[in-house]
């Protein structure tokens, strides 16, 4: 925009106000950039006195004036009021968004008015950014957008923490020899909110080839944490004809043009996190999109973690699962970059993971990442029918629930991998947000329904 002198109206939502003598300045924000419009009143001018009153921090206002240069810092250019017009007040005494700096538990309990601040305002742009950039880089690869189901009638990892979905009467529910008569739900069995859409996934890479996921997906996880949610969306790319290597390759190349993509789309926002949210943040981005991430294996991140002899609140043995402080410590403090973990120990994955030739270990891979640990859960695919079914039984789960999904290893079967990705846990990766309650607009947790 250039202060030529065009006479403009602009709308936006006032967020500060400062009077001097015989001028009043005010800061008005419409949301599509961090970046406020200062609009400039003479307070002499015809119809200040009936707005004056009204002018306060929140109310939504049409400011028609001069588009000028702008003498003042910070701004190239400005507007000259010459009317002003309030379409909605915002009460001093009752707006909650006043000048001063709010926390960020605050700002939780007014979810639905947050969005009006710096921070919020930057995520949504961020977020909607980075949901454009994920279609973009599948797209561009020519991955096909698969929606996958949000009820479900399985469990996909064979673990629970599942919300359940019914209509039976809870106050009356139908029993059948003690137990719940779920022949006579809505379904006509159990069903569940999804905890993720791979294995509906898999079907469709083993037709199309590449495909991918990118929605809602479920938790009733009781764990209160910065990076846990009850719903969150999940990005889930399949592939066949792909191994291991392939599949990390391609995570891989996703979180660079991702992180790529968000420097050079939102520059002012990402300035904004790197000064006020996280220090270093785009460095720390830029450097990650231009190298390559550590590639070891299960087995050497034990003997490293064995080796540093620090001091573990769980420690590290052969077999454990990497807590959080291991994945930290890893990114942090040895490598202090991403790193790709590959061939775990099988009792710690999930059945439909590829097993290597040890039998002990599977071609499972995650990736972590400096301050989060881990926001990639990926693996090759048991292909083999005999090889799946053993695993399945030796998981405690019942092979006729996964009858189609065996059905894909009796015909035609591929290798092929595939990964989980949780959208929250990047974007708090690229902005820097501490909580993951901050970089989704209505937070699902426990206890936490407002909205
Ligand atoms: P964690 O150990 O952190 O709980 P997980 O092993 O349960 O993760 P996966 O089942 O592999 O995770 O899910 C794939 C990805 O989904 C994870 O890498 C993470 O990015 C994300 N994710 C998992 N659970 C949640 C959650 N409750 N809230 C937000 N994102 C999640
Ligand atoms: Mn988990």
């Amino acid at each position: 925009m250039q202060g030529d002198g065009r006479v403009i109206p602009a709308e936006g939502w006032v967020r500060t106000r400062r009077d001097s003598k015989g001028v009043t300045f005010l800061e008005i924000n419409d949301g599509s950039t961090i970046k406020n419009l200062q609009v400039v009143i003479d307070q002499g001018f015809g119809g200040f006195d009936a707005v004056t009153a009204n002018l306060t921090t929140g109310s939504s206002v049409v400011v028609t004036g001069k588009l000028i240069a702008s003498p003042g810092q910070g701004q190239a250019v400005e507007i000259a009021a010459e009317s002003i017009e309030i379409l909605g007040t915002a009460p001093v005494d009752e707006f909650p968004l006043q000048k001063k700096k709010h926390s960020f538990e605050f700002l939780r309990e007014i979810a639905h008015i947050r969005p009006r601040t710096n921070s919020f305002g930057a995520v949504a742009r961020v977020r909607n950014a980075m949901s454009f950039a994920i279609h973009s880089f599948f797209q561009e690869r020519g991955f096909i957008y698969v929606h996958t189901p949000i009820i479900t009638g399985s469990d996909a990892e064979g673990a629970g923490e599942m919300f359940q979905v019914t209509t039976l009467p809870l106050e009356k529910v139908p029993l059948v020899e003690g137990r719940v008569d779920f022949g006579q739900d809505f379904f006509g069995k159990k069903a569940s909110l999804t905890v993720s859409g791979q294995l509906e996934g898999e079907t469709y890479a083993c037709a199309l080839k590449n495909i991918y996921t990118f929605g809602p997906t479920f938790r009733a996880e009781n764990s209160n944490t910065s990076r846990h949610l009850a719903e969150f969306w999940m990005i889930e790319p399949e592939m066949a004809f792909c191994d291991i290597t392939g599949n990390m390759d391609i995570a891989e190349d996703f979180l660079k043009y991702i992180f790529a993509y968000v420097l050079e789309k939102c520059p002012d926002d990402m300035d904004f996190f790197d000064s006020r949210i996280s220090k270093g943040v785009i460095d720390n981005l830029r450097q990650i999109a231009g190298s390559s991430f550590k590639r070891i294996s299960y087995t050497e991140a034990v003997d490293q973690l064995q080796k540093s002899k620090a001091s573990f609140e769980f420690p590290v043995s052969w077999g454990i699962d990497l807590q959080s402080e291991h994945e930290k410590f890893l990114t942090e403090q040895i490598y202090r970059q991403p790193v790709i973990i590959t061939d775990y120990p099988k009792q710690i994955k999930a059945f439909y993971m590829k097993l290597n030739d040890d039998n002990d270990t599977v071609r499972a891979m995650d990736i972590l990442v400096p301050r989060l640990g881990e926001i990639v859960g990926g693996s090759e695919r048991e292909a083999d029918y005999d090889r799946l079914k053993n695993r399945i039984v030796e998981c405690g789960l019942n092979p006729d629930d996964y009858w189609w999904y065996l059905d894909l290893r009796r015909y035609g079967s591929v290798p092929h991998s595939g990964f989980g990705l949780g959208f929250e846990r990047l974007i708090q990766f690229v902005t820097g947000m501490q909580n993951i309650r901050d970089v989704i607009p209505y937070p699902r947790a426990v206890n936490t329904l407002e909205f």
